[in-house]
């Protein structure tokens, strides 16, 4: 089991005020109901018990702002040392969920557990337990790697020679133990956000919660983080939750809840999700996808459909259709391919859709496309 430093908790943001367990949630950025005010009510903070239980259970997550619905009664629950991945397109609802179990936000309905403790009403207990790893930078440039996470210590009631021996211990853990007394500055872009990940796990959590957290990173660095991400999960046992948009990341994940406008369509280990659609996805390009689409369905009996001008068709030995199909409709098929299921198939099985569109941006770090809500 983890261990605890010293009595006082640690809030998220706490550099805001001084650390104080049963203190209101310090919300920030969002306007919030009032019961963002609410209190821990658990006194003294449990243990947290939960062998055999999940370590995080969230049922029936709605959200709102204003009238636009962010989260629209998403459940699921997370194993303890699992790797768990939270995949959506821009606007799915990953950063709403991500402040609401890292306690940031209070839902408008539904409840967040982990290890046992409330998100609403125990606010102060559970952070004990998570470690929270922000998109936005929250190391101090000026400060040394070492002096970043003594400071980080202190907001978690951690003191002396254990403090030393810890920092030593986690600067090793993420690989900077040489570069302890460098300032943060100098580092590559990889070497903070192990700076931001050793600030995080300082406290021993057993939740850690990251938030798209290769974002920016070279892919060297984001091949790193993720290593120590499942060394993390294999040989702490910490449970690691993270919030991507990126499928080659979600395919590192144990398990995955993926979103679409605020619910979840699909939850389960990604070969499981992707081992449901069965068979093959055949792409076809035509002059008129549409008419020959329609006259696939008819002659063949195949739930074929139009997306981005290609025919889409789901099925079983792929391999064996290609040679009916190119004969049925001479000529008319400009060109063809047979894929085994994707991630982004299980999306448009799921929702209809694609992840990424056409007109969207290149991501930063991939040249693939931004994942941006389009309608087929
Ligand atoms: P993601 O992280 O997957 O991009 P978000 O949780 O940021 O998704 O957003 C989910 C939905 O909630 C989007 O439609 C977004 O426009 C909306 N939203 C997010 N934050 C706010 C806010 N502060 N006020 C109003 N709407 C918001």
């Amino acid at each position: 089991m983890p261990r605890l430093y010293g009595k006082s908790d640690a809030p998220l943001g706490a550099a805001l005020r001084p650390p104080d367990d049963n203190r209101p949630v310090p919300v920030v950025e969002y306007p919030v109901t009032p019961n963002s005010t609410a209190i821990d009510l658990a006194s003294p903070a449990q243990p947290a018990e939960h062998a055999g239980q999940p370590i995080i259970a969230v049922r029936d997550l709605v959200h709102r702002y204003q009238d636009r619905t962010a989260l629209n009664g998403v459940s699921f629950e997370v194993r303890p040392a699992e790797l768990f991945g939270l995949l959506g397109p821009n606007g799915s609802g990953k950063t709403t969920l991500f402040r609401i179990l890292s306690t940031l936000m209070v839902p408008t309905s539904g409840s967040t557990t982990i290890a046992g403790f409330d998100a609403v009403r125990q606010p102060g207990s559970l952070r004990r337990h998570i470690g929270v790893v922000f998109q936005a930078q929250s190391v101090d440039p000026k400060l040394t790697a070492y002096e970043n996470l003594w400071h980080q210590g202190h907001l978690y009631g951690l003191r002396g020679p254990e403090l030393k021996t810890r920092i030593t211990e986690i600067l090793t853990r993420v690989g900077l133990v040489d570069r302890s007394a460098d300032r943060v500055e100098t580092f590559s872009g990889g070497m903070q956000r192990r700076i931001e990940l050793a600030k995080g796990l300082l406290h021993h959590p057993e939740v850690l919660l990251l938030d798209e957290p290769t974002t920016g990173l070279d892919p060297g660095a984001r091949r790193d983080l993720w290593q120590y991400l499942q060394i993390l999960r294999d040989q702490e046992r910490v449970s690691v939750i993270v919030t991507t948009h990126l499928m080659e990341e979600a395919e590192r994940c144990d398990r995955l809840a993926i979103l679409n406008e605020g619910n979840l369509v699909a939850l389960g280990t990604p070969e499981a999700l992707t081992r449901e659609i069965g068979g093959d996805v055949i792409l076809l390009e035509a002059r008129d996808p549409q008419t020959l689409a329609d006259r696939i369905r008819t002659k063949f009996q195949v739930d074929a459909t139009v997306m981005d001008n290609q025919v889409r068709i789901e099925i079983e030995n792929g391999h064996r259709f290609v040679p009916d199909v190119v004969e049925a409709f001479p000529g008319e098929i400009q060109s063809l391919s047979v894929s085994k299921p994707t991630l982004e198939d299980v999306f448009i099985h799921r929702t209809g859709h694609r992840f990424w569109s056409e007109d969207a941006e290149p991501a930063p770090q991939t040249g693939k496309k931004k994942a941006t809500k389009k309608r087929s």
